[in-house]
């Protein structure tokens, strides 16, 4: 059995960037990984723009000026503008070639056919000059970034549509057990639903995964090795629920030995989740959950989720870590690594009742899990303590 911080590790030096790429539209591309620089192919602003509603001046050294006409947004007009003479302008609207200044409407009195300024204006005051923003053939973001709303604007303000990104990793999600039943059915005695794979779906959803499948397999032997002998070679990913254990009807452990997958661990010293099970075949990772719901859910959080973000490119995969003060004493029972279902508000945190494994309530209310390292046996109110914050 292997301490947490080692298990931790080896699922990242086990884990590398996908090589494979694909092009989506940029609508699509929310949160993937830019696979290359990509290069403006147009200046911005392409054309000298007002960034005031306003005058655009033919020189700046007059009061008094001649006004001489009109350009609005989208006019595609460069009218001829003299010393002394001025042209209203609008914001967004490209500005004469011969204005050096635009001088806004507040700090100008107009008279009929001609405006007197309120106060000197600056040259190139309220212009914004080409490609201030960027240039033509400068990189506009970089291979690595992450796409976010205000990264599709800016590709969208440059006219770009496509854009080439880490393809994310198919995802296969495995439910065993004999026990279970999709919610919806009557339940007969000795049954109970099946949770782990929808709120397996769910977190998975919640980071922009969308390729997932789900199966259900009952605990024999043979269909489950032929099962996770066909989804290995389907899927980049597959993570399986249930069955990893020690009882005489868990048969993923014996199954995957049997497939010749390469183990890197099995057993972990934590409390929920000891059973976790990591390997790999080929490019495929494996990651076998066990079957209590808050089991499954705490390792998917803490050893799956960084996995696939950096699978998917990411720099920055781990789930954001931050100090708050307890509310709560706890004190622990065993010598394990414990995640605890926390809540955390304004620096503070509050430990959750009901830490069972087999218990979801409490994990359906947390934002956080405190981690109790091996040698840590307690927390008191008032102790200054590590938080792992829930996506
Ligand atoms: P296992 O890891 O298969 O020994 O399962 C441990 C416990 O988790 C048992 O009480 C199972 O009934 C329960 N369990 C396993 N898989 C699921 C699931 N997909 N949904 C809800 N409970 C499950
Ligand atoms: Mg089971």
């Amino acid at each position: 059995m292997i301490s947490v911080e080692h298990a931790f590790e080896l699922t990242n030096t086990h884990t590398s960037k996908t090589s494979k790429t694909v092009t989506l539209g940029i609508t699509e591309a929310l949160g993937y990984i830019l696979a290359k620089d990509i290069v403006s192919p147009i200046n911005m602003p392409p054309f000298r723009q007002s960034a005031m509603d306003g005058y655009a001046l033919g020189s700046i050294e007059e009061k008094n000026f001649i006004l001489i006409g009109e350009v609005k947004a989208g006019d595609t007009v460069d009218p001829a503008l003299k010393k002394g003479e001025a042209i209203r302008i609008f914001t967004g609207a490209p500005v004469p070639t011969g204005a050096k200044a635009v001088m806004m409407q507040e700090k100008v009195d107009v008279m009929d056919k001609e405006i007197i300024l309120q106060k000197p204006v600056a040259s190139n005051a309220n212009i914004r000059p080409v490609g201030e923003q960027i240039k033509k053939d400068e990189i506009a973001l970089a291979e690595g970034t992450k796409i976010t709303a205000a990264g599709i604007g800016f590709l969208a303000t440059l006219g770009i549509t496509n854009i080439e990104v880490y393809q994310k990793p198919s995802i296969v999600i495995i439910a065993t057990g004999n026990e279970l039943v999709s919610p919806g059915q009557p339940l007969d005695y000795g049954q109970i639903y099946e949770s782990n794979s929808v709120m397996l779906q769910g977190a998975l959803h919640t980071l922009g995964f969308s390729k997932i499948n789900i199966l259900k397999i009952e605990d024999e032997y043979d269909a489950t090795k032929n099962l996770l002998e066909k989804v290995i070679d389907q899927y980049d990913v597959v993570l399986i629920s249930g069955g990893i254990s020690v009882g005489d009807y868990d048969f993923v452990g014996k199954a995957l030995r049997a497939l010749h997958v390469e183990e890197i661990f099995y057993k972990v010293k934590q409390k929920p989740g000891k059973p976790l099970y990591f390997a790999k075949k080929g490019e495929t990772t494996i990651f076998a959950l066990p079957g209590n719901p808050a089991s499954s859910l705490s390792c998917f959080y803490i050893y799956v989720l960084p996995t696939l973000l950096k699978i998917s490119g990411y720099a920055d995969y781990n789930l954001k870590q931050s100090t708050a003060v307890s509310n709560s004493n706890y004190s622990k029972k065993g010598q394990r690594g414990e995640f605890l279902k926390a809540f955390v508000k304004d620096n503070e945190v509050d430990i959750l009742d009901g830490q069972a494994s087999s218990m979801l309530r409490s994990f359906a209310l947390a934002n956080a899990i405190v981690y109790l390292p091996e040698e840590v046996s307690e927390i008191n109110i008032g102790d200054t303590i590590h938080v792992i914050n829930l996506p």
